[in-house]
């Protein structure tokens, strides 16, 4: 099964949801204005004792309310309704969860991701706590998604995969360590497996199309390495060639696949590459280690993260591995000392970021 997602197939699913979220939030008017039309204010009239207009005027205008859009979501745990569920492979799905108004926009700073919870015992401490970034652009309303990959026995996986529409999953806001700022990093490279790209469709996507100060332009160059088994486990590949198509100069876009299921097609592609991560491939596409101000982030699974940048294996699958909670990976990840390919060329600790 092709798994290519495309940015338009995730617009069509959206509008398929609305008609979903329109029966559930009914004729939801949030307007609230002061009409001064209903007030007498003629001078000599009957109503004459009445203060002027203009007094009025400054009386709604004080008393006008704006609704600020509400905070969608807070460090607290609340609770979202799941809206839709696209199948994508046979273990990873979008999950589609309401905002809890139509008009609400979501919205989250890069970098930081939410926190899913879910109570799976009856005691206090069976809440299970595991970490999400959601794929949605900034500024869409009423809804966000996450992509999920199942995992076996997993915890939080195996209840999200056995969800209904209209069950509710607590969410809370986490923010990371490191921020993206326009222009903090001349060069970011990013390297990212499977599920591991959502932090990098975040910063890449903020970085390329989220409005700016006035004054500012944002010169941050972005060059990104998918890595996955196949061309066919490529996910949201629509999205990032239409990212890479539309900004040629700010973002380079680069695949390798352990496998091709067709070596020949895949050959002839632009910036395609065959096998896990080289040096080679790490001297074509990342900022090379004296490149002042750059970072490398990184996200996968242990594999990679062990074959890249020398992190022990299981680290990633032991932060959660069955427990109840799941640590920050920077909290364990950044603490290990680089090795892997990424030491072997002389990279320094300080460079790189494990997500
Ligand atoms: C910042 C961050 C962002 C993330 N974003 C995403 C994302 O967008 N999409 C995504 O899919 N994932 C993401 N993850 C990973 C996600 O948080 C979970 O780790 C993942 O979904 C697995 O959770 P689980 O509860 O289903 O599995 P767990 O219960 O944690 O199990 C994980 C693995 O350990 C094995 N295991 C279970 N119990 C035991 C045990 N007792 N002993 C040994 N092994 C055991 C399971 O078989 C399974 O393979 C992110 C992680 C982080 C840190």
């Amino acid at each position: 099964m092709k798994v290519f997602l495309s940015g338009a197939a995730l617009g069509f699913t959206g509008k398929l949801l609305y008609r979903g979220y329109d029966a559930a939030h009914p004729d939801e008017s949030s307007s609230l204005s002061f009409s001064s039309s209903s007030v007498s204010s003629s001078p000599g009239s009957e109503g004459s004792w009445l203060p002027s207009v203009s007094c009025y005027k400054s009386i709604e205008n004080s008393l006008q309310f704006t609704f600020k859009p509400a905070e969608v979501f807070s460090a607290r745990f609340q609770p979202y309704t799941l809206g839709e569920v696209i199948p994508i492979t046979h273990d990873v799905a979008l999950f589609r969860f309401l905002l809890p108004n139509p008009n609400d926009e979501f919205n989250l700073k890069p970098c930081s991701t939410l926190q899913a919870c879910y109570k799976h015992g009856v005691q206090a401490m069976d809440q299970c706590y595991r970490f999400y970034t959601p794929v949605t652009a900034n500024h869409t309303k009423g809804y966000f998604d996450i992509i999920v990959k199942r995992k076996n026995s997993g915890l939080m996986t195996t209840h999200l995969f056995g969800m209904h529409i209209g069950d509710k999953l607590l969410f809370r806001n986490v923010a990371f360590k490191i921020q993206y700022r326009p222009n903090k990093w001349e060069h970011i490279g990013m390297i990212a497996g499977g599920t591991g790209f959502t932090p990098m469709l975040q910063i890449i996507r903020h970085a390329l199309t989220e409005p700016l100060e006035p004054g500012t332009v944002d010169k941050t160059r972005l060059s990104f390495l998918y890595c996955n088994r196949t061309e066919n486990h490529i996910l949201l590949k629509g999205l990032f060639d239409r990212l890479a198509k539309d900004y040629p100069k700010r973002f380079k876009l680069f695949f390798t696949v352990d496998r091709a299921v067709n070596e020949k097609e895949w050959k002839k592609q632009p910036n395609t590459y065959l096998g896990y991560v080289t040096e080679q491939m790490i001297k074509d596409t990342m900022p090379a280690p004296n490149t002042k101000n750059s970072v490398i982030m990184l996200c996968g699974p242990d594999h990679l993260l062990h074959h890249v940048a020398g992190t022990p294996m299981h680290t990633m699958s032991a932060m959660s591995g069955g427990l109840n909670i799941q640590p920050g990976a920077p909290d364990l990840n950044n603490l290990v000392q680089l090795g892997g390919v990424l030491a072997a060329l002389g990279y320094q600790d300080e460079q790189i970021y494990r997500f």
